[in-house]
């Protein structure tokens, strides 16, 4: 970390119940990553205390912006992967133009409201689906993403 960039503030201890999460910097160092300062800040704002979150990239680019952190969407892009490969986000491809970066790691499926493209988790497990073709051989299903896409009626 470069020596002239400003610490970040440690959590406030007097607020225990703030963030049922880790603190960020733990869950980066778990992930094998080093807590270099833009990704404890792109982490504070993923990972905060509002629970699971489903962000773009030029969302949480929008939200570093007003949070004054100064970061390329490049960079906010760089990280996002960086945190899906180590196992703290979940990238789930809509289309081939928009892709979420999800907080919820574990298997779940979503609700897409087109109309203004928010992703929301469809709770529990209410979603069954049978019937998959036998994959190739040698091969197996790795995982089943299901999104259905709302309209308002
Ligand atoms: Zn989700």
């Amino acid at each position: 970390m470069d020596a002239d960039q400003t610490p970040i503030a440690p959590p406030d201890a007097s607020k225990p119940d703030a963030c049922p999460r880790k603190p960020v910097g733990e869950l980066l160092a778990d992930a094998g990553l080093r807590p270099t300062r833009q990704r404890l800040a792109l982490g504070e704002l993923l990972f905060g205390p509002d629970g699971d979150r489903h962000v773009t990239a030029e969302r949480l680019y929008e939200e570093a912006l007003a949070a004054n952190l100064s970061v390329s969407l490049a960079t906010v892009y760089n990280t996002l992967h960086q945190f899906t490969q180590a196992g703290l986000l979940r990238e789930i491809a809509v289309d081939g133009a928009r892709v979420y970066f999800d907080t919820n790691t574990a298997d779940h499926h979503h609700f897409l409201l087109e109309d203004d493209g928010e992703l929301y988790d469809i709770a529990g497990a209410n979603v069954s689906v049978s019937d998959l073709p036998r994959p190739p051989e040698g091969l197996r299903v790795a995982r089943v993403d299901v999104v259905v896409r709302l309209r308002r009626a």
